[in-house]
């Protein structure tokens, strides 16, 4: 058994959506419910906060320069240097409600990221998008409930996708041409008592890290057999996403939430909100950068 390590103790509302930037070698990570985005420089432990003004699920970097976000309004480039936020597609104008939460980037380039009510009562209120490089936006997953990991195999063949409320990872036939996806079905059914499976990892084994919600850590498991092959435990119990970075991409880290705890529960496990690391033997996989 293996635990994870607090490296960053930063009191997060709603830690999410770490990715590794091989540009600068940091760390983005976001802060979805105080319309934060973070810089985390693991060489100088430095971790630098970005107001966006609006909720922030996820960001990816931009092949042409800087990053990608896809926030409350829609998806949007974001430029760090002069801290300018510009939306570019806003495919569910028309529901407000909505607010889009956890995606990435496809082999192609393609982001693709997925909605949810914000107050999430109605199961089958998001949608999963894909953003192609030339701006144009399709629905791909139709009444998802809460929108969250996504990874692709190194075939290019298979997608990943978490639906949370379903307690499953479900697998898609993946047309890296066209960015089509076909053929759903489970791939892995989460064990009773591990929670909701929440950001997820793809390592160069093609073996996935989900992050368990509610479940106390980060779980391998092979999507071919559907087995679960390790835990890693993280102290605390509300584990969001990870991700591969540092040198050889053998370092994961680990992000973590405060919401939903009460004082009770955040006095037993202090650490909630933290970024968690653990230094591994398999190496992970380098996130594509939007091509657009
Ligand atoms: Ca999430």
């Amino acid at each position: 058994m293996s635990e994870a390590s607090l490296i960053l103790d930063v009191r997060a509302t709603l830690g999410e959506g770490p990715i590794w930037d091989t540009r600068e070698s940091v760390l983005w990570w976001i802060d979805i419910n105080e319309c934060r985005l973070h810089r985390f420089d693991p060489a100088t432990n430095r971790n630098e906060a970005f107001e966006i003004g609006q909720r922030v699920g996820t960001v990816v970097p931009r092949a042409s320069g800087g990053l990608m976000l896809a926030v409350q309004d829609g998806f949007a480039t974001y430029d760090p240097e002069i801290r300018k936020l510009g939306v570019v597609a806003d495919p569910e104008a028309h529901l407000p409600q909505n607010r889009f939460n956890d995606g990435k980037c496809d082999p192609a380039g393609r982001f693709w990221a997925g909605t949810l009510e914000l107050v999430e009562e109605d199961m089958t209120a998001g949608t999963l998008y894909c953003l192609y490089p030339d701006g144009r936006v399709e629905p791909r997953v139709p009444d998802v409930g809460i929108s969250n990991g996504i990874v692709w195999t190194s075939d290019k063949e298979t997608m990943y996708f978490i639906d949370s409320p379903t307690r499953r990872v479900d697998a898609f036939d993946y047309d890296n041409e066209t960015g089509e996806i076909s053929n759903r079905r489970t791939a892995i059914a989460l064990p009773e008592g591990m929670g909701y499976p929440d950001g997820m990892a793809i390592d160069s084994e093609d073996k996935l890290w989900v992050a368990l919600w509610a479940g106390w850590g980060v779980a391998r498991f092979d999507p071919i057999t559907g087995d679960l092959l390790e835990k890693i435990d993280v102290k605390a119990s509300q584990v969001t996403a990870c991700a591969f970075g540092g040198p050889g991409l053998r370092d994961l880290y680990i992000t973590t939430a405060r919401r939903d705890l009460d004082d009770e529960a955040l006095k037993a496990q202090p650490d909630a909100g933290g970024m968690f690391h653990i230094k591994l033997d398999v190496a992970g996989v380098p996130s594509s950068e939007y091509a657009g």
